[in-house]
């Protein structure tokens, strides 16, 4: 898949597994949930990009912790993140909330607050050539989010607004953790073709040190059982099984 005017996503590898997008034309870049700064600035000057804006999903260390530093080598940069975090994300320069719509990189990039996660937390969505959706710590491929603030009902809320999004919208999340979602995916539905086909796929991209993400939306429609819920009461028991699978 092309997007239009010569953009381009790339994943850096960080951390564990945390992956920061980079979201770039030929001379700009937006940065997505920079948990590191030193990755980024490295690659931004290697080619001479100027770093436009910096997108926060949610207040994780694990998603912030580069911001600052990236904030004084471009002093400029806009750091966009929701407005009911200005205490835990203090170095936002342009608060959004839920239906907002910002110019990124000459594309209409509309704000959805996806609550469970945090009590915050946010995505990013914009349609250049095909739809996107840089979801954090919302949605993983065959998994999603543990919730930590907010409950299983805004959770599962949440799934349901992303399941709204045309089927073709490319997710890109913040973890790489699709394996070992599938590997608990099956102990629940050992039988299920999809998954196990998934999993292969997932190993051998995993063994050629490929990123299993982005995913598109249909597939994962097939493979990820918290998409899948068909209710509250059943989201509920496969996010506390998946709490304590080890
Ligand atoms: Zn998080
Ligand atoms: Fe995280």
């Amino acid at each position: 898949m092309e997007f239009n005017k010569g953009q381009k996503i790339i994943g850096i590898r960080v951390l564990r597994d945390n992956v920061i997008w980079l979201w770039k034309n030929s001379n700009s870049a937006v940065v997505i949930d920079p948990a590191l700064s030193q990755p980024v600035v490295e690659y931004l000057k290697a080619n001479n990009l100027n770093l436009e804006a910096i997108l926060q999903t949610h207040h994780h260390s694990d998603h912030i912790g580069g911001t600052k530093e990236l904030i004084k080598e471009w002093p400029n940069v806009k750091v966009i993140a929701s407005v009911k975090e200005k205490d835990r994300i203090p170095f936002q320069n342009l608060s959004v909330r839920d239906g907002d719509k910002i110019r990124l990189l000459d594309n209409e990039v509309q704000i959805i607050e996806v609550m469970g996660h945090t009590k915050s937390h946010i995505a990013f969505y914009f349609n250049n050539n095909f739809p996107v959706l840089f979801i954090g710590d919302t949605l993983f491929s065959a998994g999603c989010g543990r919730v930590f603030e907010g409950t299983y009902k805004q959770m599962y809320n949440s799934l349901r607004k992303i399941k709204l999004l045309p089927k073709n919208t490319l997710i890109y999340c913040a973890h790489e953790y699709t394996k070992s979602n599938l590997l608990w995916a099956i102990d629940l539905e050992p039988e299920n073709q999809n998954i196990k086909n998934k999993l292969k796929e997932v190993e051998k991209k995993l063994s050629l040190n490929e990123l299993t993400i982005p995913f598109l939306l249909d597939e994962e429609m097939k493979i990820n059982l918290f998409l899948r819920a068909k209710n509250l009461k059943e989201f509920t028991f496969l996010r506390a099984n998946k709490d304590s699978w080890v």
